[in-house]
């Protein structure tokens, strides 16, 4: 039977505020979060909402509806669900088409991504020019709030504009396992043996990577890595890398292994 700390997180709207919320420190909602609570969803004076900065506490609230687009909380004592993955994957995904690229974001947040960057590689059959990546950067933020929103948690990750892969290669963190999902590989992901703090997470766009990306990345400490001998689309080889991972170096595996006889 789930607690009831678990069923209030279910079925409360959830709402991530850009402001530090405190304890018992009334606060009016930015205007695009009451637009959503009071105009979108319709909630009414006395609703019980969940609001979380993204500092990693999340707090019951109740909402009073002062106009027709403008609504104030009163938060409660905070609280902090533990709801972020203890394994820290950075994941760069190869530029592809808009809905697929908004698939990997939504569903990657799911699966408790730490950072998304968006790669412009050789392959990819999008380009964004400055304008357009400003304002897909801008969607791509709702997007991750969004699925934060809805999936519980309490951090949210950081996703970058677009970045070659060179820019993308020199701001990564040290000492996390590097790894290109490539599907010629020889290393099972599952064979490896995770001793570093982390994983960085390298995926081709449609085309895959070009022979140069390949040596580029290489040559930056990535081991090619294959998700069994089935060519994935790029949006299910990323998302099926992180649910790998998490189960068996993160927390999908939070009650350790279970014995079925
Ligand atoms: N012909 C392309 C190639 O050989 O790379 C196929 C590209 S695939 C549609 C897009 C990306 O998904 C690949 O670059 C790789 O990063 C990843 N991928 C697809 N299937 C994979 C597999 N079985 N194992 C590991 N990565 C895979």
């Amino acid at each position: 039977m789930p607690s009831q700390a678990f069923r209030t997180r279910m079925h409360t709207p959830r709402f991530h505020c850009p402001l530090p919320v405190s304890a018992g420190v009334p606060l009016n909602l930015p205007a695009p979060t009451a637009h959503h609570a009071v105009r979108v969803l319709r909630l009414q004076t006395g609703t019980a909402v969940v609001l979380f900065d993204g500092s990693g506490a999340e707090y019951l609230a109740e909402l009073t509806v002062t106009g027709k687009d403008s609504a104030s909380v009163l938060p409660g004592p905070a609280r902090f669900p533990a709801v972020e993955s203890p394994l820290p994957v950075w994941l760069g995904q190869g530029l592809s088409q808009a809905d697929k690229f908004d698939l990997v974001l939504q569903k990657s947040v799911e699966l408790g991504v730490s950072a998304l960057t968006p790669l412009a590689l050789q392959r990819s059959l999008v380009r964004l020019d400055a304008e357009r990546g400003a304002k897909r950067l801008a969607h791509w933020q709702g997007v991750v709030v969004a699925a934060c929103e809805q999936s519980g948690r309490v951090r949210v990750p950081r996703v970058d504009g677009q970045h070659t892969l060179a820019q993308w290669i020199a701001g990564l963190p040290v000492g996390a396992l590097r790894l290109r999902l490539a599907p010629e590989a020889t290393l099972d992901v599952a064979a490896l043996e995770l001793l570093a703090q982390g994983v960085v997470l390298a995926v081709g766009p449609e085309g895959g990577f070009d022979p140069a990306e390949v040596a580029q990345l290489d040559a930056a400490g990535f081991v090619g890595v294959r998700l069994g001998p089935r060519i994935l689309r790029t949006e299910t080889a990323a998302l099926a890398a992180l649910a790998a991972l998490q189960a068996w170096h993160g927390d999908f595996r939070a009650t350790g292994p279970i014995i079925v006889e």
